[in-house]
């Protein structure tokens, strides 16, 4: 561990030295808790960019730009600039699957109207065989959970018998998630090798998340991907950790300040997720 060394002020150091007596803490632990809630580090993060609700109102030009949400975490989903395509963020790296079912690197200049990322640091690691339906997955992943009230993000990577996933296509003239969904494309995968990449949100973030679980997939040669709907006959190894800390970028857009976010977004979530 590197050492650290440096000049304060006599009120500072006399702060820390009553904080120390007061809870018993090593002087190493509180400076390194108070650098990282300055520097924002070492928090289990999940970092949010605009609403789901404001995505099922249409918002969906972009709010940040691929490099800057890179800059939040190495693990996460989403979707593109008008609802082209479905994004999944492994390792750092931000794919995108278009609704012709190609698999691309975004681009850094690409639009983010929405996305979920965390700086992925597992907690827990576990193996999921015989994984028979979409459903005893998501079943499986909740009992890793501990509670209902944080968020949670999952890494799961092996193969598949069978999966079913979607990818949405760009969007004209109705713009919301909805039109979008109604349109898209699904896709077929038998016996491939990949990563499913999921969020779990609690159901008191309803209006901006989609509550409970979220899952995109990505094969292990990148060609095909999505948004998972269904899948049979997984083997998996599951790496997990809860997100105490959620932030959420809030577009400042002109499409997303005049947007009506009045209405619950959970029918039209369901509808168009699931
Ligand atoms: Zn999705």
């Amino acid at each position: 561990m590197p050492k650290l060394s440096c000049n304060i002020s006599a009120s500072l150091m006399a702060a820390l030295e009553g904080r120390q007596q007061k809870t018993g803490e090593t002087m190493d632990h509180l400076v390194m808790r108070a650098l990282a809630d300055t520097l924002q580090v070492d928090h289990a993060t999940l970092f949010q960019v605009s609403t789901s609700g404001a995505l099922i109102e249409g918002v969906i030009d972009g709010a940040v730009t691929v490099a800057e949400l890179s800059l939040h975490g190495n693990l996460g989903l989403g979707t593109f600039a008008d609802l082209d395509g479905e994004m999944v963020i492994l390792d750092g790296t931000v794919y995108r699957v278009r609704s012709d079912g190609e698999v691309s690197v975004a681009n850094q200049a690409d639009l983010v109207p929405f996305a979920v990322v965390t700086e992925f640091r597992p907690e827990s690691l576990s193996e999921l065989n015989e994984v028979t339906s979409y459903d005893d997955l998501l079943v499986r992943l909740d009992a890793q959970r501990n509670t209902n009230n944080q968020f949670f993000a999952v890494r799961l990577e092996g193969t598949v018998d069978y999966l079913k996933t979607r990818a949405v296509g760009k969007s004209a003239g109705d713009r919301s998630l909805v039109a979008a969904a109604e349109q898209q494309s699904e896709f077929e995968l038998h016996d491939v090798e990949g990563v499913f990449v999921g969020f779990w949100s609690p159901s008191y973030a309803k209006s901006v998340n989609i509550s409970g679980w979220h899952v995109h997939f990505l094969t292990a040669d990148r060609q095909a991907g999505g948004h998972v709907l269904a899948c049979q006959g997984a083997s998996l190894r599951a790496e997990a950790q809860h997100l105490s800390d959620f932030r959420i970028a809030i577009p400042e857009t002109a499409a997303f300040l005049s947007a009506d976010l009045t209405r619950d977004p959970s029918a039209a979530l369901e509808k168009a997720e699931r």
